[in-house]
Parts: structure tokens; sequence; C-alpha cells
């Protein structure tokens, strides 16, 4: 495994949209491995494919509850809401408060390219939506209603 470089705000690549994961071969795989390594090592709690300079859509995401590989991610059902206090590997040091649904299914494919559906509740279901928002150029700080300081964060976990 290797860890890649995290692309930080300020680059192109963060806004850009990401193009559909086509071919499910090694390559595809040695990324979501590298992902995986490199949201590890940042402590994140989810990676997008843009956010190491790659413009495909796939997504890793753990919350602590195991690790899940989403290829081709696509939100299917949400409902309810729900707000709290967001960061981001790519936005260093800024949180801000986030609306985001309570709960939700998403449809994606594994790594070998197998359809599947997750159904996502609580802070899985906020990874989630941020993950996929960033294959669409989309950053939490655009979503954010109110950016927050340090201390405030600390209040909100
Ligand atoms: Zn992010």
């Amino acid at each position: 495994m290797a860890t890649r470089r995290i692309v930080e705000i300020g680059d192109d690549k963060l806004r850009k949209h990401a193009k559909p994961v086509e071919k499910f071969d090694r390559r595809l795989q040695t990324l979501l491995r590298d992902m995986a390594e490199t949201m590890y090592k940042a402590e994140g709690v989810g990676l997008a494919a843009p956010q190491v300079g790659i413009l495909r859509r796939a997504v890793v995401i753990d919350v602590g509850e195991g690790r899940h590989e989403l290829v081709n991610p696509e939100i299917v059902e949400q409902e309810g809401d729900q707000y709290g206090g967001e960061g981001c590997l790519s936005v260093p040091g800024q949180y801000g408060m986030v609306h985001r649904p309570q709960k939700l299914r998403v449809r994606a494919q594994d790594r070998y390219g197998k359809p599947f559906e997750l159904e996502a509740e609580g802070y899985l279901a906020v990874a989630v939506c941020h993950e996929t928002d960033h294959l669409d150029g989309v950053l939490f700080i655009d979503k954010a209603d109110r950016m927050l300081d340090p201390e405030e964060l600390e209040e909100t976990e």
C-alpha cells in the first residue's frame, strides 16, 4: 500500500465533475487501497478520489464501523435531517455546520463492479453525502450555513 498526496482547497481538481469508473481493474483496486491508506494515515473518516487528484467516481469511508468502498455511488433515497459540524482533509483547519439527511440509501458498485446498496444513518449518512459531493466538485464549505471556531467544534462532539 502507499499513501497519496491529498489535494487541498485552491486546486481545480476539487471543483471538477469526476467521471464514472468504467474499468474495474487492478489500477482501480490499487487506487482504492491507496485511498484507504491515505485516509487512515490522515485520520479522516472518508476520502474521495478527486482528493488524491483522480477524477473518477470512487470513495472510501470508515466512520469507525468498518470500511466501505463505493464506486459510482448514487444516493437514491434520503429522509430526515441532521445538523452537525463537518471538516474535510482537503480544507484543513476549517469546520462548519451543515444540514444532511438523517438516513439514506446509496446504490454503488464494489471494487469488482458488482452492484450493491447500502443504507446509512447518522454519521455514516453524513460521510456518504460529504464524499459523494466531492465527486461533483462540491465541498462542505459550500453547504455550511455557519463556520465554526475550534472551541465550538469541541462542544458539538
Ligand atoms: Zn471532504
